[in-house]
């Protein structure tokens, strides 16, 4: 089939949209979707379809995907109630110990009802892997993961949230993580009293991610105090090691304080190591510039400079309702809203690029296959009542279809009132 279809009949297909507007073409549209696939978009189509969609104009988008959450911990703020950022810190570890394998389960299958609902298709999820949790946590997410297989994809990062130089059951636990099949391995360097512990921690996680062929998707920085530098030293290390491309890093929060030439100098060691940056905007607004006096910085790195400089920047949310962040409610849209307030993103372009960050960006980095919406392209999509991106990220109470792997599995419907 070619892309643009010259017939106006189609014998048969899984699931026929009617009306859709897409985002690099003019007008409105049918996209066809067969077998999991887009099997054709013309302008208008006759079809026996199974089941029919009209878009009433609204866009069609790839679905979302969202690269970093910590799903196992979603729901848990109860656990040790109300807390100031430094407190969450030290108490982690005390809700952790009140999680079990059932429990885990059923916070996680909540969050992904709702993901699923709001058009996440994919979603890359740390997993705390430490002595306080053990491997229930994972355990808990895996078996979520299981019940919500035909519905999104779970990827795992195993996290050793408790340090790996002050956790010395961490490296343990973490290759008992991959050895049950995690292929990605975590870390959060900074969380070590010393320089030389933080580079302990990273060669640790470099050890174990060579040894089992796992990829890497690390926490740096993630504090607006200019002295933080894990940025740059996993960017070192990963260069040394030849791991280019193997490597994530999250937050790096710190990035957006250190002097413009320190920065810049830093950003290219990440483009050069190829290494994939990920933002946290929703997080990070509510949780940097200190406590008690009105935050300056922004928490979103530099995303402007390391998108001009060409790395791959995408955006997550990181956290709902746990011991760290009050609020969110799993909505890939607050992201790329939230996005364009912490970066000060404002043209269409912009707002544009906003949007493929929590799209096509993140789908690079999780190196998912067919991502794109055209023929052939994998039918993992999301109906939108909005016709323009900008409305998309006003979200306006509307109606939302979730299509993965051509079948309908998640929707939102919304309505508003008033007197007049
Ligand atoms: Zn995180």
């Amino acid at each position: 089939m070619t892309d643009l279809q010259d017939k106006t009949s189609l014998p048969n297909c899984d699931i026929l949209i009617s009306n859709a507007r897409l985002l690099d073409r003019e007008g409105t549209w049918d996209v066809a979707l067969e077998t999991g696939k887009i099997a054709a978009i013309d302008r208008k189509f006759v079809s026996g379809a199974a089941r029919k969609i009209d878009a009433r104009g609204g866009l069609v988008t790839m679905s979302f995907v969202d690269p970093h959450f910590h799903l196992d911990k979603v729901l848990s703020r109860d656990y040790v109630g109300a807390l100031s950022y430094s407190e969450a810190f030290a108490r982690a570890r005390e809700a952790k110990a009140q999680f079990t394998v059932a429990d885990v389960e059923a916070r996680v299958c909540a969050a992904l009802d709702l993901a699923v609902a709001q058009g996440l298709g994919a979603i890359r999820s740390q997993v705390d892997v430490d002595f306080a949790t053990r491997l229930v946590s994972l355990e808990g997410v895996l078996r979520a993961r299981e019940r919500f297989k035909n519905l999104i994809d779970v990827e795992i990062v195993a996290f050793p949230q408790e340090g790996i130089v002050t956790d010395p059951q961490a490296p343990g636990l973490l290759r008992e993580a991959l050895s049950m099949g995690i292929r990605l391995i975590g870390g959060l360097p900074e969380f070590e009293r010393t320089l030389e512990d933080q580079r302990t921690h990273i060669a640790t996680v470099m050890d174990i991610a060579e040894k089992f062929d796992a990829r890497i998707d690390m926490h740096c920085d993630y504090t607006d105090l200019p002295q933080f530098k894990t940025l740059e030293m996993l960017a070192d290390m990963t260069l040394e090691r030849g791991l280019q491309g193997r490597v994530t890093a999250d937050h790096c929060c710190a990035l957006a304080v250190y002097p413009d030439d320190e920065a810049a100098r830093v950003i290219e060691k990440v483009k050069q190591a190829e290494i994939g940056v990920i933002i946290l905007p929703i997080a990070n607004l509510q949780m940097l510039g200190g406590e008690g006096v009105t935050p300056v910085n922004r928490g979103s790195s530099r995303a402007k400079e390391l998108l001009n400089a060409g790395v791959n920047v995408s955006a997550g949310a990181d956290n709902m309702y746990d011991i760290w962040f009050r609020f969110n409610r799993m909505d890939p849209i607050d992201t790329a809203y939230m996005t364009c307030l912490s970066t000060g993103m404002r043209t269409d372009a912009e707002v544009r690029e906003a949007f493929e960050m929590t799209t096509s960006r993140p789908a690079r980095l999780l190196g998912i296959e067919n991502y794109r919406l055209d023929v052939g392209g994998r039918a993992d999509l999301v109906v939108h009542s909005v016709s323009n991106l900008v409305d998309m990220l006003r979200n306006i109470p509307g109606r939302r279809i979730h299509i993965k792997n051509g079948a309908v599995v998640g929707g939102v419907e919304a309505s508003t009132w008033s007197a007049r």
